[in-house]
């Protein structure tokens, strides 16, 4: 199933797609076990799941997709956590060796972005870069799994965009300058359930700017495996439903390239991940 998340006049709607590019809005017919929100649908569990199901049956009204302003998929997640040089041939590129551990870093709900929205370049920075990344979204309480056990953890997936100021990444030994950035954690547009994606590992990943390709690469590329990433945090925290782990991006990035064209107003960078939905985000100006 395909879950997004759109903004009405009162407030933020979880929305379902159904047959072709439409949405049939979840929250307007919530109660009875049907969710109204991201929250509430992994609060659900299963029985949530299988109310959507029983719910679609009865042929609710649908919408076009493009008549909608979507929001992040996950428009609240509790922690976003994000994994940096998790890709062998990235790190090549970018001229760091191979990690022993993961690299974590943190964004904020302030860099979360929706499909299709404009986001702002700061007057701070012009060196503005794009990253491909699978992002999976938690499901249940999670606190010292095996990588074995991970994966069950997992609700689902969706593209994210870690949009990084590569100028105030490097600034110091902490990248959090260079990647909280409001609007930098573009989200969706679907939340795909985890059913639909039977090896995270295998899929994958790209990214055109300005219609260009830049990225092309597949998960199997990846250093630390989802599964191990959720197995080593749930070692130190607690993973809670709706948490975001942004794994990593792959080689291609304007960072690795010879000759550094940085993104301007007016590009439009288009991410994808597997299935799970084509990502658009539109840089412009800051207004002061
Ligand atoms: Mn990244």
């Amino acid at each position: 199933m395909r879950f997004l998340s759109f903004h009405t006049d009162d407030g933020i709607h979880l929305g379902i797609e159904g047959e072709g590019e439409v949405v049939v809005d979840l929250t307007a017919a919530a109660g009875d076990g049907v969710p109204g929100s991201v929250a509430e649908l992994l609060a659900g569990g299963p029985d949530a799941l299988a109310r959507v199901r029983a719910f679609l049956e009865t042929g609710p009204p649908a919408r076009p997709l493009d008549d909608h302003d979507l929001a992040p998929c996950v428009p609240d997640p509790p922690k976003i956590i994000c994994v940096g040089l998790n890709y062998r041939r990235h790190a090549a590129e970018a001229g760091n060796p191979v990690p022993d551990h993961p690299i974590y870093f943190a964004k904020y709900r302030n860099s979360l972005a929706g499909h299709r929205q404009h986001v702002a370049i700061p007057a701070a920075t012009s060196r503005v870069d794009y990253e491909v990344e699978l992002v999976a979204v938690m499901g249940r309480p999670t606190r010292n799994v095996t990588a074995a056990q991970a994966l069950d953890h997992v609700f689902g997936y969706a593209t994210g965009n870690d949009l990084s100021a590569r100028e105030l990444q490097t600034r110091s030994s902490q990248w959090t300058y260079g990647k909280a950035i409001d609007g930098f954690a573009p989200l969706g547009p679907y939340l795909v359930t985890a059913d639909e994606v039977p090896d995270p590992q295998d899929l994958d990943l790209m990214t055109w700017v300005n219609g260009e390709p830049r990225q092309k690469s597949n998960t199997r590329d990846m250093i630390f495996s989802v599964a191990t990433l959720v197995a080593d945090l749930s070692q130190i925290m607690t993973l809670e439903p709706g948490d975001l782990i942004f794994t990593g991006t792959p080689e291609g990035v304007i960072l690795g390239m010879a000759e550094k064209v940085w993104m301007k107003p007016g590009d439009e960078v288009v991410c994808e991940v597997g299935g799970l939905g084509r990502l658009s985000t539109t840089l412009v100006r800051e207004r002061r």
